[in-house]
């Protein structure tokens, strides 16, 4: 007994297009979506909002802070990271947190805290989770698991247009691209892609490609047409 319904386990590195991709296939197959990351991000904006970078970043004191100001609520189809009550998804995705959550993510504790209520979620729900160890740690007899990769120029250069809405300059993605890589460091580790999970490439697809893809293999192995 897996104690969850049906999970769809999309994993890969930074700007890989996870979310919105996990996203979309959640709309597509009638199931919600919850993103791991805004879940680590929340607990590093807890902590954050809490006592200010410069201080103490003990496991105890990120977890003390992510319980007292976290709380996951269902939005359309998503679930969404609150802090104190309130949407903040400016802040989880700002400069600050991105800076600080690799370091939070690494702490046993977090993980810990991050899959315990991703497993509650899936006693509920069906649903498709995006992250970077979810068909490895959190659920490793996911009903599918995906492996998204692309090349770092361009997960680069998407994230840019996506900020910017507009074309950027080479210099511009050499900067973001140098960044990103760093973060993939960073995170490898926990970024590991499961021996039965299906690897997508999306550098030469759209989105709407690789979200067909996933839709068609989730079908499969449900046995639909
Ligand atoms: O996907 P996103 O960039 O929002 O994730 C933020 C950070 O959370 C990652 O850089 C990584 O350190 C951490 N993370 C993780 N395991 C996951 C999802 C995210 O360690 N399953």
């Amino acid at each position: 007994m897996s104690g969850h319904r049906l999970v769809v386990a999309i994993d890969g590195p930074a700007a890989s297009g996870k979310s919105s991709t996990a996203q979309w296939v959640a709309r597509e197959l009638g199931l919600l979506h919850a993103d791991s990351g805004a879940l680590y991000r929340a607990a590093t904006a807890a902590r954050l909002r809490r006592n200010g970078p410069a201080d103490d970043w003990s496991e105890d004191s990120v977890l003390e802070a992510a319980n007292r100001t976290c709380t996951i609520a269902p939005s359309g189809t998503t679930f969404r990271c609150l802090l104190d009550g309130e949407e903040a998804e400016e802040e989880l995705r700002g400069e600050a947190v991105t800076a600080a959550v690799s370091r939070v993510a690494r702490m046993p504790g977090v993980r810990q805290w991050v899959d315990a209520q991703l497993r509650e979620l899936a006693k509920h729900h069906d649903l498709v989770v995006d992250g970077r160890d979810i068909g490895t740690a959190v659920f490793p007899d996911a009903t599918l698991k995906i492996f998204l990769v692309a090349d770092p120029w361009e997960r680069a250069r998407r994230r840019l247009v996506q900020r910017l809405e507009r074309a950027p300059s080479d210099a511009e993605i050499a900067a973001e691209t140098e960044q990103l890589v760093r973060r993939d460091v960073m995170d490898s580790t926990q970024t590991v892609k499961a021996v039965d999970a299906v690897l997508i490439d999306s550098t030469y697809l759209t989105q709407r490609e690789q979200v067909e893809r996933i839709v068609a293999l989730a079908r499969a192995v449900q046995g639909g047409p």
